[in-house]
């Protein structure tokens, strides 16, 4: 390129360049949302915090920090409660700051936990499935759950909200109830959902996140659990089939396995659980927080048409 022809190419380029507006600066804002302020036992609130990136934001609950992330839109934090909370009331407080602006918004809010018991529910599996039942083995897997569900990543990425595992699908039981199965030989809540689904038809990611479990449990079959960080898990139950494995990462919506019927189940179904903090949540309630939520088509929820 000779100098005229550069000299050419810089004006075109000049000429060419936007020109950028110095607008008046935006008056800073700082929103603080925390829902809901009622609550059952075993549920999940979270905490949304609108603003420019980068803000330096910290919540507590009861004085105790929550893990606080970057949504991809704003800053969230998520917080719950686990069946055997009593009711009564608890103190978040947030705070967020711009270290560039040096705004500052705080926010501090009760949240009530209520009395509330979940419908008891009568189970009745078939003889061969009655070993599952035993109190040793469902113990033993729970605590296998929650050393995994007690992992704390930070995996970078966040959908939120979440889709349901099965879009469109039916519900055939709610999560929570107070379940007694075949005249007391074990008696638990029913910690997820349950979608009706046929043996072979797919299941999908409700969020994207690494693949922390995809093998046989006892009593929940072949069962994935995906981490999607922060202290938030999703697990499905009963699959036939996976179609990811340990260590996998997966998208929201990509399938992951298919639906069936194995470990302690009467019938093929999907269950879902959710995981927050630790703790086994209501996926339902907590999807319903979310504007504009679509609740999913149900059966008659107090009949119990899957039993796992
Ligand atoms: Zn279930």
């Amino acid at each position: 390129m000779n100098q005229r022809s550069l000299f050419i190419a810089i004006l075109l380029l000049t000429l060419l360049l936007p020109i950028t507006a110095h607008a008046a600066p935006i008056a800073p804002s700082i929103s603080i949302t925390i829902t809901p302020d009622k609550l059952n036992p075993a549920n999940a609130g979270y905490i949304y915090i609108g603003g420019v990136y980068p803000l330096n934001v910290k919540a507590t609950l009861d004085d105790q920090p929550l893990n606080v992330f970057w949504s991809g839109d704003g800053y969230m934090a998520l917080f719950a409660f686990d069946f055997d909370q009593p009711a009564g009331d608890h103190t978040i407080a947030v705070t967020a700051d711009n270290p560039e602006t040096g705004e500052h918004a705080e926010k501090t809010q009760i949240v009530t936990v209520q009395a509330y018991s979940y419908p008891l529910e009568s189970v009745a599996l078939p003889s061969k499935l009655i070993p599952l039942l035993d109190k040793d083995l469902n113990i033993h897997e729970v605590d296998h759950l929650n050393t995994i569900y007690a992992g704390r990543t930070n995996l970078g990425g966040w959908d939120w909200p979440f889709n349901f595992p099965v879009p469109g699908g039916i519900v055939t039981s709610r999560f929570g109830g107070d379940r007694t199965y075949n005249g007391g030989m074990w008696h638990a809540h029913h910690t997820g959902m349950d979608f009706r689904r046929s043996i072979g038809e797919p299941v999908y990611a409700a969020a994207a996140g690494r693949v922390a479990v995809a093998e046989l449990f006892d009593v929940r079959g072949n069962l994935i659990i995906i981490d999607h960080g922060q202290g938030v898990f999703s697990q499905y139950a009963h699959l036939s089939e996976f179609d990811v494995q340990p260590g996998d990462w997966v998208a929201r919506g990509q399938l992951i396995g298919l639906a069936g019927a194995t470990g302690r189940t009467n019938g093929p179904h999907l269950h879902f659980e959710v995981i927050v903090n630790g703790i086994t949540v209501d996926p339902l309630k907590l999807l319903a927080l979310i504007p504009n939520f679509v609740p999913p088509r149900e059966v008659n929820p107090s009949t119990i048409s899957s039993g796992g």
